[in-house]
C-alpha cells in the first residue's frame, strides 16, 4: 500500500479520494527535524506539504524512496523543486485552486480600506461606546471603489480572477505583466449571460502613476522589492496598496514611510517581511489592514487543493 504524509494537512474530500483508491494518507504532522526520519522509518512515498514545511535538497537526498513531492498551493519558494525534479522526483501542486479565494480577499482589503473597516474594528471595542461621535467624524472621509482605477501587477490566474471583480464593480483596470501582452476576461452572470473584455497590459510607469489602488499578483523571484520608495514616488498622491502575493516584494520600511507622510493613504497586506514573525511596526500600523497569510484559507479553496493533489498522485499511480 503506498503510504502518503500530508504534513501540513489535506482536505477531507483530498482524503477520502486517496483512501477509495486504495493509499494510505497520514495527516499527523512531523517536525521539519524529525521529516528525514520519519519519511524512511514509514516509507512515505509521497510527501505532501502547504507552506509550513520546507522540502530542501538534503531531505530529497536522504529520502530515496520518495516519489511525488506535492504542494497544496501555488508558491514553490519552499521546495527546492528543479533539484528534486533532476532526482526523478515528480514535484505537484494545484495552481488554479486558490485564485478565486485570494481575489476575493483582495476586494475584502479594499473594501475595508476605504471605509477604514480595519481601524474602526479596532477603535469601537475600545472607546465606541464613550466616543461614538469622534470616530464617526475620523471615519467620515471615506471613497468608493466604483470609478476608481486598479493597477494589477502581475496578470495572470489571481490577476485576471481580480479583474473580473473590478470590472463587475465599475472600476477601470490598468494591468502590467513582465510576460503578457493581453489577456480575455471573460465574466459569467448567473443567468448564463458572458461578456468578454479583452485588456492589453500596459508600462508599468503607466499603471504606477495612474491607479487608486495597487494590487501584487506575482511570484517573488529575487531578493529586491518590486515596490520601492522610487516606485511609491511615481504613485498618486492618496493611494492605496495591495499584497497578497508573497512578502518582500513591497519593502515595507519605504511603505510605513509613505503611510507617515500620507504619501499613500493606506495599505492591504496578507504577506511579510519576515513571516511568521512579521515586523510590530507593520502589525501596529492604523494605516495597514492586516491578514495572516489567509489568500488561499477557504474552505472552497482547500477542498479544490485537496481534490487537485489527490487527481494526480492517482493519475501518477495508476489507480
Ligand atoms: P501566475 O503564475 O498565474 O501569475 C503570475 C504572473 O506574474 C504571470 O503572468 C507572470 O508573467 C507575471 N510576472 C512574473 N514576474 C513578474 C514581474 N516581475 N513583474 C510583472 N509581472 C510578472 O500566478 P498566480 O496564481 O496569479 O499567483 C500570483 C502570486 O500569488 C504568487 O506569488 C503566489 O505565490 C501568490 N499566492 C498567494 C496566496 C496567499 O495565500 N496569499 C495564495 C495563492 C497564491
Amino acid at each position: 500500500m503506498i503510504k502518503i504524509l500530508a504534513n501540513d494537512g489535506i482536505s477531507n474530500a483530498g482524503i477520502n479520494s486517496l483512501t477509495e483508491k486504495g493509499f494510505n494518507i497520514v495527516t499527523n504532522h512531523v517536525r521539519q527535524d524529525q521529516l528525514i526520519n520519519t519519511i524512511n522509518k514509514e516509507r512515505y512515498e509521497v510527501l505532501l506539504v502547504r507552506s509550513a514545511t520546507t522540502v530542501r535538497r538534503d531531505l530529497i537526498d536522504a529520502c530515496p524512496e520518495l516519489k511525488i513531492i506535492g504542494r497544496g498551493g501555488v508558491g514553490m519558494d519552499n521546495i527546492d523543486v528543479d533539484y528534486a525534479r533532476k532526482k526523478g522526483i515528480k514535484v505537484i501542486n494545484t495552481p488554479s485552486a486558490s485564485s478565486v479565494s485570494v481575489a476575493e480577499l483582495v476586494f475584502a482589503h479594499l473594501f475595508g480600506m476605504v471605509r477604514f473597516l480595519f481601524d474602526s474594528n479596532r477603535q469601537m471595542p475600545i472607546i465606541g461606546d464613550s466616543e461614538f461621535k469622534k470616530l464617526k467624524k475620523s471615519f467620515s472621509q471615506g471613497k468608493e471603489l466604483a470609478g476608481k482605477t486598479l493597477g494589477i501587477i502581475g496578470f495572470g490566474r489571481i490577476g485576471q480572477e481580480v479583474a473580473k471583480r473590478a470590472i463587475g464593480l465599475g472600476m477601470n483596470i490598468i494591468a502590467y505583466d513582465k510576460f503578457i501582452k493581453k489577456a480575455k476576461i471573460k465574466l459569467e452572470f448567473f443567468n448564463g449571460d458572458e461578456k468578454t473584455f479583452t485588456i492589453e497590459t500596459k508600462e508599468i510607469d503607466n499603471l504606477l502613476s495612474n491607479s487608486d489602488f495597487i494590487t501584487l499578483h506575482i511570484p517573488k523571484n529575487d531578493s529586491k522589492a518590486v515596490i520601492g520608495a522610487e516606485e511609491i514616488g511615481k504613485m498618486k498622491k492618496g493611494a492605496g496598496i495591495i499584497n497578497t502575493s508573497r512578502g518582500g516584494l513591497i519593502d515595507e520600511t519605504a511603505l510605513m514611510f509613505a503611510l507617515d507622510k500620507q504619501k499613500l493613504s493606506y495599505a492591504g497586506l496578507d504577506v511579510f517581511d519576515n513571516e511568521p514573525n512579521p515586523s510590530i511596526h507593520i502589525c501596529m500600523h492604523n494605516a495597514i489592514s492586516l491578514t495572516p497569510h489567509i489568500g488561499a484559507a477557504t474552505i472552497e479553496a482547500q477542498e479544490r487543493i485537496g481534490t487537485e493533489l489527490a487527481d494526480q498522485i492517482i493519475a501518477h499511480f495508476g489507480k
